[in-house]
């Protein structure tokens, strides 16, 4: 798109699936790239249309993020193999995964909890979203993502043109933590190898970490967040993508234009 009226259209249909009233602009790297002008586009909460506002194409030449991240991390924990009797490694399939997290208890937050959340979407699905643990909503529920935080997740997907019916969208822990607490070591110890065995028979092409737990127990990491984006990392050879949590994206509308960038990149991974 080079002419300002399909720029235009862009930089609305992306306002209208990010919603708030914000919208979330790319920088062209490159001065002078037709259409664009690098200096009326301010870094930044995203920008609010303004009359005059020159909308960056996040596909267009010269934007920013043509070039995919540097590699990190690779983390590759053993798989079980057939003769192992551990029932999380025989599970046959994502279904059977989501029966064993349903009579679960190895950990204390099978207390506190009215529904286990496993996770949802389609066995072929090509991404997988992993946020944290259900919140209050999900507990309810027994669905992912489908508070607060669910609702921008699912502006987020299809402001990529991604259905959240096409995605797997799970957490690493699938009871919920006491008051939306972080979940704790040891119970992220008991509940990932659930996650695990899902993306071992999902075998996505691209997953996205969102927020520090999802990240770290990917990764097997104690670095922060900060440290983590932008790189490209794998979890048994796929690329994990990690950004910030739609939740905190919440509390801090700063932080939706780097989500947006690193969403576009885990696109790009998918193309
Ligand atoms: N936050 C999460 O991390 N997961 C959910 O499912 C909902 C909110
Ligand atoms: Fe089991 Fe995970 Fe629930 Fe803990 S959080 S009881 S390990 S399903």
């Amino acid at each position: 798109m080079s002419d300002g009226r399909a720029l235009a259209r862009t930089f609305l249909e992306q306002q209208r699936l990010l919603g708030t009233g914000w919208v979330v602009l790319s920088t062209p790297d490159t001065p002078g790239t037709p259409g664009l002008r690098p200096g009326s586009v301010q870094p930044g909460p995203g920008i609010p249309l303004t009359p005059g506002a020159s909308p960056g194409n996040p596909e267009s030449p010269g934007s920013r993020g043509k070039e995919l991240p540097p590699p990190g991390i690779s983390y590759d924990p053993p798989a079980g193999d057939l003769f192992s009797n551990d029932p999380i490694s025989q599970a046959r399939s994502v279904a059977a995964v989501a029966a064993l997290v349903a009579e679960c208890t190895r950990c204390r937050l099978c207390e506190g909890r009215t529904h286990t959340v496993p996770g949802e979407g389609p066995d072929d699905a090509r991404l997988v979203v992993v946020g944290e643990g259900p919140g209050r909503v999900e507990d309810e529920t027994g669905r992912p993502f489908v508070g607060p935080a669910g609702e921008l997740l699912t502006k987020i997907l299809a402001a990529i043109d991604l259905p959240r019916e096409r995605v797997f969208i799970c957490n690493v822990v699938k009871c919920r933590p006491p008051e939306n607490r972080v979940p704790q070591y040891d119970e992220v110890g008991a509940c990932a190898p659930y996650l695990f065995r899902q993306i071992e028979l999902l075998k996505p092409k691209v997953i996205l970490a969102m927020g520090g737990t999802a990240a770290q127990t990917l990764l097997d990491t104690k670095q922060s967040l900060g440290a983590l984006r932008n790189r490209i990392h794998r979890f048994r050879g796929i690329p994990v993508v990690v950004t910030y949590h739609p939740a905190a994206l919440l509390r801090n509308p700063h932080w939706k234009r780097p989500t947006w960038d690193d969403v576009r990149t885990a696109h790009r991974l998918l193309a």
